[in-house]
């Protein structure tokens, strides 16, 4: 750095001689830390943190620049991300968590190595008649568009399927091991499918 620049510690950027002095003087200087901190946090706006601070949204937006921070929309963007993040359901948390992937779209589909996965619940369904009933999970294509769906079972497994294996509006199946072999209706083909992960393909990261 040229003998004439100066380095703020607290604001992290350098500035000449003549406007450092100026600068520790300056609102910014004095609440540097407060404004990083709150640019930190994706999901407060330029306009929050001027109107917190008492500086004008364009001030922020300069500031943040200087700082190295993404600019409001991606920052707005980021935001949208994390609160959907948030708000996941369990499919995508566990896919997350074995390595994948996983790019939000709402609570209940997201992107995974570029599949369009959605989660929904399977639930216990009886069949047959009074003199011979079985318990059978059921399931239900989803009505919007997607590559592969996960059906959360009642034990917190996943039945995870190809579109192309979802021809049914909606169907049974027996999740355990049994002598029956089940209907058309009842079919117990879908059980090899059970916590198929390797459907999504490979996670891009080990954990
Ligand atoms: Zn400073």
């Amino acid at each position: 750095m040229p003998n004439s620049m100066r380095y703020c510690q607290t604001c992290r950027f350098q500035l000449d001689k003549r406007g450092f002095k100026r600068h520790t003087l300056s609102v910014l200087h004095r609440k540097g830390k407060l404004i990083r901190a709150m640019l930190e946090r994706n999901c407060i706006t330029h306009a929050e943190i001027a109107r917190r601070i008492g500086l004008t949204r364009e001030r922020v937006r300069q500031l943040a620049l200087q700082m190295g921070f993404a600019d409001g929309r991606s920052r707005h963007a980021i935001c949208r991300m994390e609160r959907r993040k948030k708000e996941m359901a369990e499919f995508f948390l566990q896919a997350q968590k074995r390595g994948f992937e996983v790019e939000p779209l709402g609570a209940r589909s997201a992107y995974i190595n570029g599949k369009l996965c959605v989660q929904r619940n399977a639930c216990w369904h009886d069949v047959g008649n009074s003199g011979y009933k079985y318990t059978f999970l059921s399931i239900r294509q989803p009505t919007v568009r997607f590559d592969i769906c996960a059906w959360k079972l009642p034990d917190g497994r996943f039945l995870i399927l190809p579109k192309k294996l979802t021809g049914f509006r909606q169907t049974t199946f027996n999740p355990e091991e049994s002598e029956h072999l089940g209907t058309a209706s009842s079919s117990h083909y879908y059980r090899q499918h059970i916590e198929r992960w390797s459907l999504l393909g490979r996670p891009r990261r080990s954990k």
